[in-house]
């Protein structure tokens, strides 16, 4: 746990389509109308009328994010960011990454939102190198965090012990120095 001014930024092993925050982010694809990963469980969660209206949206670029409603999940909000897909870390893929956790915390910022948990966006399927990706999760957020002093927590959710590892690891960094 670190936090920043009146944020308070927490890592969690937990499925995130289960959280009661105003806003989840969702690592889409650039279609936006469904994949696997947590893509696949937050359509799931959310209903049908999620792909409805993501089907109205034109897709999104890598690197960017788009706000939708919840529908049937806990969350009022869903933010779609689309990470960039690995491929050995020449092609832009550190800014476009830490480009997902800005504009994803932009649209939360029009959308009025106080409470934002974010997946590990690219740590799948997109296979980003875990540790690396954390350190851009974190310090992106971080850095973010002291133009928007709206936002009271972000959550960054976790499928397993080790990612949280990571989180706790980058977090208490944070704290300590
Ligand atoms: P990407 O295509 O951006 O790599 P994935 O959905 O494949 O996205 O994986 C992103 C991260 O989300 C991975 O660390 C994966 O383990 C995690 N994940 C998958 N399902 C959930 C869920 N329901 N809640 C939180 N994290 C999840």
């Amino acid at each position: 746990m670190l936090t920043i001014g009146n944020c308070r930024i927490e890592a969690q092993v937990v499925d995130i389509t289960t959280l009661h925050v105003d806003a989840i982010v969702n690592a889409a694809n650039t279609s936006l109308l469904g994949g696997g990963g947590v893509d696949g469980a937050i359509h799931r969660a959310a209903g049908p009328d999620l792909l409805r209206e993501c089907q109205t949206l034109n897709g999104c670029p890598t690197g960017d994010a788009k706000l939708t409603a919840g529908y049937r999940l806990p969350a009022k909000h869903v933010i779609h960011t689309v990470g960039p897909v690995w491929n050995g870390g020449a092609r832009d893929e550190a800014s476009l990454l830490a480009s997902c956790y800005r504009c994803s915390l932009e649209c939360a910022r029009a959308a009025a939102v106080k409470s934002i948990a974010f997946p590990a966006i690219s740590c799948g399927v997109y296979r980003f190198p875990p540790d690396e990706a954390v350190k851009i999760a974190v310090q992106t957020v971080i850095d973010a965090l002291s133009a928007d002093p709206s936002l009271e927590r972000v959550v960054f959710a976790c499928f397993d012990d080790a990612m949280l590892a990571r989180y706790e690891r980058e977090l208490s960094a944070r704290a300590s120095g």
